[in-house]
């Protein structure tokens, strides 16, 4: 939809949490059990820096930086993606909001509809691990699988799992000293929505230092529940 108008989307869920917290990774399980689809901001911004779109030009030295995108550019950007026919079996935010501005801009699009999030999960972690996380971290490129030298190596040496895929990529900004920026960014401007959240009666929070399928077993629980 071109004009910059949603259509009823159900039902809305958002994965607050510190980069490396496991949004994208535990966003793409909720995607596949729940039939939703993932909106990840910082996707959308890659894919608008790499086609050379003017949001993409004056987004992609902040990203390398570490700090955050202007509001405007993000929320113009979510809202023109929300407005897809897909959207409307549900959305998954991952990485939006990140900003309290960007809270209230949601509420608004989705207030035009009558609609409100069903719930925001807030990933709880302890920064000192996030470094660790982050920097093994990278994807397949053919299907954004996720793995980490670490925690999730493919099955068989260099094949994505998922796709069969031969060719693996790692992000820019996936290095120590961004990840401190982009850790300070979270905690300034982003954290303050755990309690934006509570005030609105829609969060859950989870434990999200343990195995991958543990913290799958309890979000799928509270989605069940957020949105039965
Ligand atoms: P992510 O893939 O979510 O880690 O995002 C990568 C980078 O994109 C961030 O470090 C920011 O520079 C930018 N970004 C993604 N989502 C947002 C957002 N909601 N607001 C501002 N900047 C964002």
């Amino acid at each position: 939809m071109m004009d910059g108008s949603t259509s009823v989307i159900a039902p809305v869920l958002i994965l607050l949490g510190p980069p490396g917290a496991g949004k994208g990774t535990q966003a793409r399980m909720l995607e596949e059990q729940f039939g939703l689809v993932q909106l990840s901001t910082g996707d959308l911004l890659r894919a608008a820096v790499a086609a050379g779109t003017e949001a993409g030009k004056q987004a992609k030295a902040v990203m390398e930086a570490g700090d955050l995108v202007s509001d405007e550019i993000v929320i113009a950007i979510l809202r023109d993606r929300l407005g897809d026919a897909d959207c409307a079996k549900g959305v998954i935010l991952d990485g939006f909001p990140r900003t309290t501005v960007q809270a209230k801009a949601l509420d608004m699009l989705l207030a035009e509809n009558g609609q409100r999030i069903n719930a925001a999960i807030s990933l709880d972690v302890e920064d000192a691990a996030m470094v660790t996380r982050i920097s093994g971290r990278y994807t397949c490129d053919g299907c954004g699988e996720g793995y980490h030298d670490s925690f999730k190596q493919p099955k068989a040496e260099g094949v994505c799992d998922n796709c069969g895929g031969t060719e693996f990529k790692r992000r820019a900004d996936d290095n120590a000293d961004t990840v401190a920026s982009r850790l300070e960014a979270y905690h300034a401007q982003t954290a303050p929505l755990i309690d934006y959240y509570a005030g609105q009666g829609s969060l859950q929070r989870i434990d999200a230092m343990g195995e991958i399928a543990d913290i799958a077993s309890g979000l799928s629980a509270i989605v069940k529940t957020a949105t039965g």
